[in-house]
This record gives structure tokens, sequence and C-alpha cells, in this order.
């Protein structure tokens, strides 16, 4: 595992448990963390803006940048393609963490091709809670609600890929549970050897005999 580099957070969730809300207040908590933005073919919604939510493309640009090998991985989801380019690593390299909000598809892609990213899951305290918030969020078609909400059985029956597995209740809750993972994954040996290193190598310097 290398401790160069930024942590790589891999956060999935089915549909509207909470996955960009709690990903927001973690930016909020920890400023250093970047989102990586993804590339989909999925029409933008009212408040989303190319390049700040998603790269907003059609379906033939995208073909033309998986052919190129451009993806770090992506997947076909609720019938739209959604991918993380190669590039996004490169932008986010001098960040402490990038936090990429992909399906259990990019997940599995991510961690195949970078084994030292965390992987966290995120659960709704129950299905009604879901529905509600889904509906709730008032951004899908009636036909598009379904569809997602059809969707959670099967993106929750990938949950043992992931690290960590944490339930949406409390929004506060939630929050402070995902900096504490985060910050225990920071707090790594494979990540701060560096820091017991540069100690080591001051104090030799200043006593070379002892
Ligand atoms: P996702 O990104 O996983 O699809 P969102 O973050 O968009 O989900 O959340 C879906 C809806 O649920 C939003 O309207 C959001 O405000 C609401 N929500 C998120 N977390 C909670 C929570 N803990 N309690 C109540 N509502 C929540
Ligand atoms: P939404 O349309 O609600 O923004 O996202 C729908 C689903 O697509 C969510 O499960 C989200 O995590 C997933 N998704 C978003 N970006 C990517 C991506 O780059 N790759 C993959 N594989 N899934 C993504």
């Amino acid at each position: 595992m290398s401790s160069d580099g930024p942590l790589l957070i891999i956060v999935s969730s089915p549909s509207g448990a909470g996955k960009t809300t709690l990903t927001n207040l973690l930016r909020q908590r920890i400023p250093e963390l970047t989102f990586s933005v993804s590339h989909t073919t999925r029409p933008p919604r009212a408040t989303e803006r190319s390049g700040r939510e998603y790269h907003f493309v059609r379906r033939p640009e995208f073909e033309q940048l998986v052919a190129e090998g451009r993806f770090l991985e992506w997947a076909e989801v609720h019938d739209h393609l959604y991918g993380t380019s190669e590039a996004e690593l490169v932008r986010a390299q001098d960040a402490r963490g990038v936090i990429f909000d992909v399906d259990h598809q990019g997940a599995r892609q991510i961690k195949s091709k970078r084994p030292d990213a965390i992987a966290i899951f995120i659960l709704p305290p129950s299905l009604e809670e879901l529905r509600k918030r889904l509906k709730g969020r008032a951004t899908e078609t009636e036909r598009g609600l379904e569809r997602r909400f059809e969707a959670a059985g099967n993106e929750i029956a990938h949950y043992g890929m992931f690290d960590y597995l944490l339930v949406n209740d409390c929004l506060e809750e939630a929050v402070d549970k995902l900096v504490a993972i985060v910050v225990a994954e920071q707090c790594r040996r494979s990540r701060s050897a560096r820091s017991a290193e540069l100690l080591l190598a001051a104090r030799r310097s200043a006593c070379p005999d002892g």
C-alpha cells in the first residue's frame, strides 16, 4: 500500500440513502478532501452544473472516451453511463483524500486497480425511509423513482465488498462516523510512517553516534 498520494475514498449506496448529503458534510468537516467529478450521460438536474456535480456528456462522447481508455472505471447505472476519468486522479494528486461517489460496479473496479482505496457503503435505516427520501428529493420522474427504488436491493446485495457499513439514520451521527472512518484511515501506520521516519532521521543527524 502506498503512503504517497491522496487517500482514495469510495462511497456507495442505494440511490437516495444520502451519500451526496453525507459527502458534502464530510468535505465541510475535512476541507482537504476533494471530490472526483464523474462523467455521465444522465441529463443534469435543475441545480446541477457541468463540471461541478458531473461532466455531462452525450453517449457518443462517453463511448469515445471509453474507447480511448480514459476511464479508471465506468458502468451503466439506472439506464445511463457513468464513469471516473483517470484525469480526476491526476487532478486530485495534491489533495489529502479524494471521494469517489460510484455504484458497486465502479467500487469493484477501483478496488481492483487500487487495493489501497477504502470503500464505504451507506445504508438507509429502512426501505420505507429510502423511498421517502427519494420522493422528498423530488429529482426523479415517477418511473425514475421506481427504477432507483427497485435497484436498491441489488445495490445492497453487494455490501460484502465494502470495508465499512454506515447506517444513515440520524444525519449528525452518520457524519461523525464518516469523519471518524476517514481520520482513522489517515492515521494508519502505512500512511503516516513518514512522520516517524522524519523524527528518526532528525535524531540520527543530531546524535550521529547514539
Ligand atoms: P444519494 O446521493 O445517496 O442519492 P442524497 O444525499 O441526495 O442521496 O439524499 C436523498 C434525500 O435524503 C435528500 O433529500 C437528503 O436531503 C435526504 N437525507 C439525506 N440524509 C438524510 C438523513 N439522515 N435523514 C433525513 N433525510 C436525509
Ligand atoms: P445519480 O444519477 O443519482 O447522480 O447517481 C446514480 C448512481 O450512479 C449512484 O449510485 C452513483 O453512485 C453512481 N455514479 C455516479 N458517478 C459514477 C461513476 O463515475 N461511476 C460509477 N460506476 N457510478 C457512478
